[in-house]
């Protein structure tokens, strides 16, 4: 088996529009807006992209490149891994490996692949014991009832609340050390020294795989827009609620986000939530999905829709059957939904 070579002409030829939105920035039609790289809280629009070399450029931090170089920079991949991730979610070629083969291919072991939280050996141990010290607090579960969550919902996802930052991250030092910490993404520097990347009052909610906690995400306990979330520093999540392919049952929903997982199985499905901008199924997961129906709820907008097609595109080829789900026009999100189905504004 020869070592994959990726067709570097095509990987720069995938529009750059339509890479920077799926990964999150919101440009206006000429192709500017705010910077959304790591590092560069971007106030005012410092970000454009330039269409005759389908590349960028900020002038805030400095940097520019090829939709590559963009990708790179976004989730702090190395070369071959952000042709990889490109390949994968736009070009398709994931359909050329063999069905059969379940193994992992050559692909996955000569080339460096972004590092999925769950293949880091002791991090779960770390991320259920963060969990196990952070009891949804009142503040954390009214929030989440203002968005319609059933008690049930709430225990199902084992939703927590982190406390007081500071102390957690004084007893997580005591009980694991700062390599494990760090293993683990959870460190983030402060202007005074280390911090735990994830805030005081902050919901936690695990990513649970039969039993274990493979990956936390922090989010807001209330509707401030500024830091909605926080993950571990360097790991791409895995998609939420992968217990759901061990369930019985007919249709897989697959939507965008937490928010809308919660929502879907408040209403009765079976859903995986896909985030970030790491938003693809893997093999291994598209063939547990073979023999069932699924079904698409992606976001109204550009980077949904383009989601929904190229995940589409990917389970027909393996003949699964897809339908994408399209919402009313007057609800954003599964959320919105849910909360008007229950006669919550
Ligand atoms: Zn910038």
């Amino acid at each position: 088996m020869s070592r994959k070579r990726y067709d570097l002409e095509r990987i720069k030829a995938i529009p750059i529009a339509t890479v920077a939105a799926d990964l999150g920035f919101a440009l206006s039609p000429r192709g500017t807006g705010r910077c959304r790289l790591p590092g560069h809280p971007d106030q005012r629009p410092s970000f454009s992209l330039r269409s005759i070399s389908n590349g960028f450029s900020c002038f805030g931090c400095q940097r520019s490149g090829s939709v590559i170089d963009l990708v790179m920079a976004m989730d702090n991949l190395d070369f071959l891994a952000a042709c990889r991730w490109l390949d994968d979610n736009y070009l398709n070629s994931i359909s050329a490996q063999p069905r059969s083969r379940r193994r992992p291919s050559t692909i996955q072991q000569t080339l460096p692949v972004p590092v999925q939280s769950s293949s880091h050996g002791m991090a779960p141990e770390v991320y259920g014991w963060i969990l196990d010290q952070s009891p949804l607090s009142a503040s954390g579960r009214a929030y989440l009832q203002r968005r319609a969550f059933s008690a049930e919902t709430i225990a199902h996802f084992r939703v927590g609340q982190i406390g007081d930052r500071t102390s957690l991250f004084r007893r997580a030092l005591s009980a694991f050390g700062m390599p494990r910490l760090e293993e683990a993404g959870l460190v983030m520097q402060g202007r005074y020294g280390p911090l735990l990347c994830l805030p005081s009052n902050y919901l936690l909610f695990p990513f649970l795989q039969d039993g274990t906690v493979t990956y936390l995400q922090a989010r807001r306990a209330d509707d401030g827009k500024e830091y909605r979330w926080f993950c571990p520093a360097k790991l791409l999540p895995p998609p939420y609620n992968l217990d759901a392919l061990a369930k019985p049952g007919s249709t897989i929903t697959i939507c965008e986000g937490i928010t809308d997982v919660l929502s879907a199985h408040e209403l009765g499905m079976l859903p995986i939530g896909l985030l970030g901008a790491m938003r693809n199924l893997g093999t291994d997961i598209i063939d547990r999905l073979i023999g069932r129906n699924v079904a698409i709820f992606a976001d109204a907008d550009r980077s949904g829709r383009s989601l929904a097609k190229r995940l589409s595109d990917r389970l027909a080829a393996r003949g699964i059957t897809v339908v994408t789900k399209q919402l009313p026009p007057e609800v954003n999100d599964l959320n919105d939904y849910l909360r008007s189905r229950r006669g919550i504004a």
